[in-house]
């Protein structure tokens, strides 16, 4: 070692990257080993998932090899700094080094009893197979002399090696295939040396073979980086740590937080430990094991292993592991030291939890505990189950869940008849594991760049591999299914998929897939690409062509009533879900609907009031668009009103419909919004036809539309500008709503109308509207003789609007925050337009997120939290709710909670989420509160 030069570069203070006095003093390494970690479970932050589970595992005395990891401190350093690392690192590391040796019993570099190490990454939250890691670390001509001293097995020890080889190759020197088509160099060599030997499996290679291997490899890393492979052990480790540190910013991880939206600046620890092997021969194994089905949440101990392999093998896919069940009778000692540790550990965190052990020659050893990564229907059976085992709270439960996932439980699944006539057809084409629930059905594509581009193009595919890896991840992303030929249940393909959501049937070894020809075989049937399949990730099983599918339970349940709640357990637990939600949390959830069936589905799905129904969208289809286009063509007032008289009695018809679902719960309705425009025929036929009905001349209607046209109508004639300029407008939706309420009340329904009045900017301009719709309204209700309560109030969603709310609302009864408007208005960016340059903000980081789809909270924020203080402040009980589309964004929710909003309104589907969202953000603020409280105690 000594002499050589390492690889670590430290940051110097002249070049700018200038270490603080913080950071010379800050520890960067935490050490694990012999009963005693420097570490503990709540360290996520510093030390990324696995370093704070291994800690933690240590310091309940679970067996695990001893070792450090670098914080993820470092790997901020290490970007913010030019890619170089703290001044005090080297010495934390080698520290470290050294008291992993004591604890092992041996020594890094040691011809003798060598140390060999494993470095990997670790984020906060996990990240399967984005980054990277390096295996047998520490191998060399010298040391690799030492492992067969100490094992008594030469072709372990060279397996090993070349294992070593290929993979630092692979990974930190970057020898691997450029293209979807080019193959890696190092099974290129392999395949090449079997051929040879004229031996079809690796383990037919014998150690002299191996060794061969190892120095073909190494000739390889000459030939194609220059540079010799590195024989000095510590110049080894630096490399493999800078190169974990860089795989955090590799394409495939950058995608993947992008999709899960993971901060980019949360960096990854390195963890470095001391080997163990599950490849030493038949007492020896791997495996990685849930403490309950992560897919479907039941109470079982689930997992799966592989004797004599090494640890990613089981990850990797490469071989379909055996379920651990099994292992009781391969090793029974083990097996019941794994049963121990997994229930210590489970009620240790109180979470389902997703383990890494190894057996090495007849000795467990546990390689990482974290919190499992399951399906939404695992999720909430577990959270559900945990409090039934009073291990956690209802809170605790309705905390674990992420609102997305609830979006499992309203996902599409086979219709059962049809499925049963494809399998009678003999159309079952096979069985995989399953891996990721729901029903897909699309086209068949082999790799993840075509599964991207049909998928733009609007195709729905299912992306169909021997296996997944990183790579792959965008195509993922893009498909609505995933089959693979191989892989267990914790495969890159079914982990990635379960928490995408996505259907996903994996390790279906009877696929006998040929990339080159496009094709797949099974069971003597050819499924070429672009064939239909349909995929089944709740059963596992693969279908040829298409079988129609429908809803989940819960909507057969809610929506369709055709399934009786009773016999759904699924439904069951949703319910009990939903129920803990509402019991919790304070803010209102109401639903953005424009017809009585929407607003059924919504009620259904737990909505306590409409929070916006455009009635722009009442206008569209057969005769009701034909009298709004006459209205919006009237030469003068007389001809507007006479079409107005057509369009009252359809508008009253759908408010009455939408009055008798609600029944009594508040409905919100908009006046006419959209530029007027947006209702008129533009090709030529369908003017004709129009003209026709109106018994004007084409030429006419052509003049009357080209004067409507403008140049910037989002800002243009539109909102309550509509009303102000034809006021019959305005008069006869207050007719319509008024009347529909008159009359369904009369009926003995419990009506709450809310009328309210778009685009206002200045309170004048409420001021006029609000006289034309209280007129009409009292007149009405008079005539009716029947007691109709109803409210007047404005959309906030031009920045004027915020900024004068103290003013508007002296003619306002109600806010509602329009924060689709208010954003487009605040960025001066277009709703219709945006989403064509907005990529290349996220990728610069301009950018986080889509402002459209979460609110922007210094911006848009701060204009509600103001609009929403002016307005109460001229109002103390000002009623106040937002109903863009950021009302079902969870992150947007919880900002509405904490300023104050009475409720958030969404789109029917997205209710149950924000019920789950607003019981989570009433939790978050009072976990707060109590830490408040408790840390002035201590004061
Ligand atoms: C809004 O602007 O946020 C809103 C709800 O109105 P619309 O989307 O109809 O413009
Ligand atoms: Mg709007």
């Amino acid at each position: 070692m000594k002499g050589v030069k390492m690889e670590v570069k430290v940051a110097k203070k002249k070049r700018g990257a200038r270490e603080s006095g913080s950071a010379r003093s800050r520890k960067y390494v935490y050490k694990f080993g012999a009963g005693k970690a420097e570490g503990k479970a709540n360290m996520k932050d510093l030390l990324g998932g696995k370093g704070a589970g291994l800690a933690e595992m240590t310091n309940l005395g679970i067996p695990v090899p001893a070792g450090f990891t670098i914080s993820t401190e470092v790997c901020t350093y290490y970007y913010d700094n030019k890619k170089t690392y703290p001044k005090t690192l080297r010495q934390g590391v080698e520290k470290s080094l050294r008291f992993v040796e004591k604890v092992m019993k041996a020594q890094f570099g040691d011809g003798e009893k060598p140390l060999l190490v494993s470095v990997r990454s670790g984020a906060r939250v996990s990240m399967p197979g984005m980054m990277d890691t390096v295996l047998n670390l520490g191998l060399n001509d010298t040391t690799v002399r030492g492992v067969i001293k100490q094992t008594g097995n030469e072709r372990f020890a060279y397996d090993a090696y070349r294992r070593f080889v290929q993979m630092y190759g692979d990974v930190v020197l970057g020898l691997k295939p450029k293209g979807k088509d080019e193959h890696d160099p190092f099974e290129v060599i392999m395949d090449k040396v079997k051929k040879e030997k004229g031996v079809k499996q690796d383990v037919e290679l014998t150690a002299g073979d191996l060794k061969k291997l190892v120095s073909l490899f190494k000739k390889e890393i000459k030939l194609k980086t220059g540079r010799d492979f590195p024989e000095d052990p510590m110049h080894q480790l630096w490399g493999a740590i800078g190169a974990v540190f860089g795989s955090w910013n590799n394409e495939r991880a950058i995608a993947y937080r992008k999709i899960n939206g993971i901060p980019g600046n949360w960096g990854t620890a390195v963890n470095v430990q001391s080997m163990v092997f599950g490849n030493m021969g038949d007492t020896s194994g791997t495996g990685v094991a849930f403490t309950r089905d992560p897919a479907t949440g039941e109470k079982k101990f689930y997992g799966e292993y592989l004797l004599n392999a090494q640890g990613e093998d089981v990850v990797a896919g490469i071989r379909t592991p055996q379920p651990i069940s099994k292992l009781e009778k391969d090793m029974k000692g083990p097996y019941s030291d794994l049963l121990k540790i997994y229930k210590r550990l489970e009620k240790h965190y109180k979470d389902m939890q997703d383990m890494e052990f190894t057996i090495q020659k007849g000795k467990l050893w546990m390689l990482q505990t974290r919190t499992g990564k399951r399906t939404g229907m695992a999720a909430i059976r577990i959270a559900v189950d945990m409090v039934k085992e009073k291990l956690i709270s209802e809170e605790e439960a309705l905390s674990r869940i992420e609102p997305e996932q609830l979006n499992q439980f309203l996902r599409p699944i086979f219709d059962h008849k049809q499925k049963e006539d494809a399998v009678k057809e003999g159309r079952l084409l096979a069985k995989g594991l399953n891996a990721g629930p729901g029903a897909a059905c699309g086209k068949v594509v082999f790799n993840a760049q075509d599964a991207e581009e049909w998928a733009k193009r609007g195709e729905n595919v299912i992306l169909t591999r021997i296996e997944t890896s990183p790579e792959d991840i965008k195509g993922m992303d893009a498909a609505v299914g995933i089959l693979t030929q191989r892989g267990g249940m914790t495969s890159h393909a079914a982990l990635v998929a379960r928490q995408m959501g996505k259907v996903c049937v994996a390790g279906c070894g009877s696929l006998d897939i040929d990339y080159p020809g496009r094709k797949m075989t099974v069971r003597d049937k050819e499924i070429k690409e672009g064939d239909y399949l349909s995929i089944d990730g709740t059963t596992g099983e693969v279908i040829e062509g298409k079988v129609n599918t429908k809803p989940s339970e819960v909507i057969q349940v809610l929506i369709d009533k055709k399934l009786d709640a009773g016999r759904s357990e699924t439904y069951q637990l949703f319910d009990r879900l939903m129920k803990w939600a509402d019991k919790i949390r304070t803010l209102g959830i109401r639903t953005n609907a424009d017809q009585p069936d929407q607003s059924a589905t919504a009620v259904a799905f737990g909505a306590e009031g409409i929070g916006l129904c455009r009635t722009e969208h009442m206008f569209f289809g057969g005769r009701k668009i034909d009298a709004m286009r006459e209205m919006i063509l009237a030469e003068d007032t007389e001809g507007r009103k006479k079409a107005l008289a057509k369009l009252l009695p359809i508008q009253k018809k759908d408010f009455a419909g939408i009055f008798r679902v609600m029944k009594g719960k508040p409905v919100t309705i908009r006046t006419l919004d959209p530029p007027l425009h947006e209702f008129l025929p533009h090709e030529s036929g369908d003017i004709e036809k129009l003209a026709k009905v109106m018994e004007v001349s084409k030429e006419k209607l052509d003049a009357k539309i080209a004067s409507l046209k403008e140049a910037n109508p989002m800002l243009g004639h539109r909102g309550c500008r509509l009303g102000i300029v034809y006021p019959e407008i305005t008069e006869m939706q207050t007719r319509a709503i008024i009347e529909a309420a008159c009359e369904v009340k009369k009926e003995g329904i419990e009506v709450r109308p809310e009328i309210m009045i778009p685009l206002v900017a200045h309170r004048n301009e409420l001021k006029s509207q609000e006289k034309i719709v209280r007129e009409t309204a009292d007149n009405i209700i008079s005539k009716y003789g029947v007691r109709v309560n109803y409210l007047v109030g404005t959309m906030i969603e031009l920045p004027r609007a915020a900024l004068t709310a103290d003013q508007i609302a002296e003619n306002a009864e109600f806010f509602s925050f329009g924060t689709n408007d208010l954003t487009q208005t605040t960025f001066g960016l277009s709703r219709d337009d945006a989403g064509n340059f907005l990529a290349d903000y996220y990728d610069r980081n301009i950018l986080a997120d889509d402002p459209f789809q979460t609110i922007d909270l210094d911006g848009v924020g701060a204009l509600v939290k103001m609009g929403v203080e002016k307005g109460r402040s001229t109002k103390r009980n000002l009623k106040v709710g937002i109903c863009g589309e950021h009302g079902g964004d969870p992150r947007t929710i919880g900002f509405c909670h904490s300023v104050g909003l009475d409720y958030v309104s969404c789109s029917p589907f997205r209710v149950p989420i924000a019920r789950l969202a607003a019981a989570q953000v009433f939790i978050k603020e009072k976990k707060n509160r109590m830490k408040g409280k408790s840390r002035r105690k201590k004061r």
